[in-house]
């Protein structure tokens, strides 16, 4: 069995390749860390090849979760290969992360995604130049569209030679890390040796903490590490990350050409120039949310959701199924009680969830369209400047808006924060958000008190926000959380059309999860 570990920078399209090549179901988002749990699954047509998907990462500093998880496993699991994919249309910052993968001493190779965007845009990038200087297989590819695959799958079942290392640093450092590669010989395997000295050089906690070094090693490596610093008068680890950049520069010069063009902005920045526009970026995100949510539960004349569950709850488990079991209870001669448990209890009870389903769907539905298309990930930016008024980040409204599903996905979805304190109030205030279990409270006062106002589930969903905003300032005035929340990076992909399997795939993924626990409970 040969390993592949699918590695890349969040965005870059790593979840769309994962089900592309082993053709496994799982749910893709725009926001960066979705895939925070490791999956695996076969390569099509290669049912001895095993691909490994890791969190998406910019680097192998331990600076997030997903970095930490990431790095442990390439290093410490040492898997056969490193299937780098990287965004073509982002290609310096990307190449970033393949720097350091090629220094794993781990056989590499490169798929450039997003292919027709590269083309659209007019830039051009010579793979075979960049596959020579980075000494590994470069293969363009479209994950969406699924083109280039069938030569990617090529490259992966063939047996690749180790990565060979980029000239990358000046031979000050180059110099340094030897030293410190002579220091630790014995400490690590011989293989992950350079690694271990690049971190060491940028004096990576956990990686020192693992090393155990004695005291005069530690002095040795110190004076090995300070003498470099003098020389460039900056610290250790800008200095590796200055050259890594001047490196893909260097390399990019000989292989890639940006179009001149008149006009710098695509269609999407002329779409977000309204979307995150300072005024009208509020305005619209209420509209959106509005029309998602009359779509999905509002008063019956537009409500595609309220008419599917009417239809569930009058007629399917109004009419047909009672009627049914009553039928078929008296034929059989069931008796008064056990009857009265299966008509009154089971079906009823079942039918009363089962009721909220059509509903559910349609919500789920259009929730996926917004993440598909991009603009959860404008969401996430646009609440960023309000949010932070509240001690919460832009990320703690992912989370919130995934808890309009279910708090349960909504409090895991929290991982994706990367700092502790803002994961923490995030995960104590997601609760308030209206949910699909609460949806039936919601919808039972709508029809019962406010004649079915589709106002009434708009107005829940600003009530339960406005619970977050105020539980996040008092838990701001608390000692434990104070202080600021992390600086917000977040990069908007494109907007594109999303695809129907994906929309599909996600809201039954999600629809039935909702069937499944709610059903049977
Ligand atoms: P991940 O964060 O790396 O897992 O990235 P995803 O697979 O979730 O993809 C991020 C976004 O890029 C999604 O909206 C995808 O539909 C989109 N995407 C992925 N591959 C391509 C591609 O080849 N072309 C285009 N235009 N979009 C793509
Ligand atoms: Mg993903």
């Amino acid at each position: 069995m040969k390993t592949i570990a699918l590695a890349g920078n969040p965005n870059s399209g790593k979840t769309t390749l994962f089900n592309a090549l082993t053709g496994s179901r799982q749910h893709t988002g725009n926001w960066p860390g979705v895939t925070v749990e490791k999956k695996e699954g076969r390569l099509k047509n290669h049912e001895d090849i095993l691909i490994q998907d890791l969190p998406g990462i910019y680097s192998l500093s331990p600076y997030t979760l997903e970095e930490v998880v990431s790095r442990a496993y390439l290093v410490n699991e040492q898997p056969d290969m490193v299937l780098d994919i990287v965004d073509g249309t982002n290609i310096e910052r990307n190449l970033y992360l393949t720097t350091q993968l090629l220094e794993l001493n781990l056989p590499v190779v490169l798929a450039v995604n997003m292919a027709d965007m590269v083309r659209a845009s007019g830039n051009t990038l010579d793979l075979k130049k960049l596959s020579a200087v980075l000494g590994c297989p470069a293969i363009s590819i479209s994950a969406l569209k699924k083109e280039g695959l069938d030569e990617l799958t090529a490259e992966l079942a063939k047996p690749q030679p180790a990565g060979h290392r980029p000239d990358i640093f000046e031979p000050q450092v180059v110099q340094a890390l030897e030293e410190i590669q002579k220091l630790l010989a014995d400490k690590v395997p011989p293989q992950s040796l350079y690694w271990y000295a690049v971190k060491a050089f940028e004096r990576d906690e956990r990686v020192l903490e693992e090393l155990h070094l004695d005291p005069g090693q530690t002095g040795r490596l110190e004076a090995i590490v300070t003498k470099v610093e003098k020389e460039y008068d900056d610290d250790a680890e800008s200095i590796l990350t200055t050259q890594r950049y001047d490196y893909i520069e260097r390399i990019l010069a000989g292989c890639f050409t940006k179009k001149a063009t008149a006009s710098s902005l695509t269609l999407s920045d002329k779409i977000d120039r309204v979307v995150t526009n300072r005024w009208l970026a509020l305005p619209v995100f209420v509209l959106i949310m509005w029309g998602m949510y009359t779509i999905a539960m509002g008063g019956t004349v537009v409500s595609i959701g309220t008419m599917g569950t009417d239809w569930v709850n009058d007629v399917l488990f109004g009419e047909w199924i009672p009627n049914g079991v009553e039928t078929l209870l008296t034929t059989l001669g069931v008796g008064e009680v056990l009857s009265s448990l299966i008509q009154d209890g089971i079906v009823a009870g079942v039918g009363a969830v089962l009721g909220f389903v059509p509903q559910i769907l349609v919500l789920f539905f259009l929730l996926s369209i917004l993440e598909d298309c991009g603009y959860m990930s404008r969401v996430a930016f646009i609440m960023d400047r309000l949010f932070r008024r509240f001690g919460l980040s832009g990320k703690s409204f992912i989370p919130l808006l995934v808890a309009t599903g279910c708090g349960v996905p909504g409090i895991m979805a929290s991982r994706t924060i990367e700092q502790d304190r803002d994961r923490k109030v995030t995960i104590m205030t997601t609760g308030f958000i209206p949910c699909g279990a609460k949806m039936p409270i919601i919808g039972l006062f709508a029809g019962a008190v406010f004649g079915q106002s589709p106002w009434v589930a708009t107005s829940a969903f600003v009530i339960g926000i406005a619970a977050v905003v105020v539980s996040g300032i008092i838990l701001k005035k608390f000692k434990v959380f104070a202080g600021e929340p992390a600086p917000f990076v977040m990069e908007l992909p494109a907007y594109h059309w999303p695809t129907l399997t994906n929309l599909l795939a996600s809201t039954w993924e999600r629809g039935w999860s909702f069937i499944k626990r709610a059903g049977t409970l």
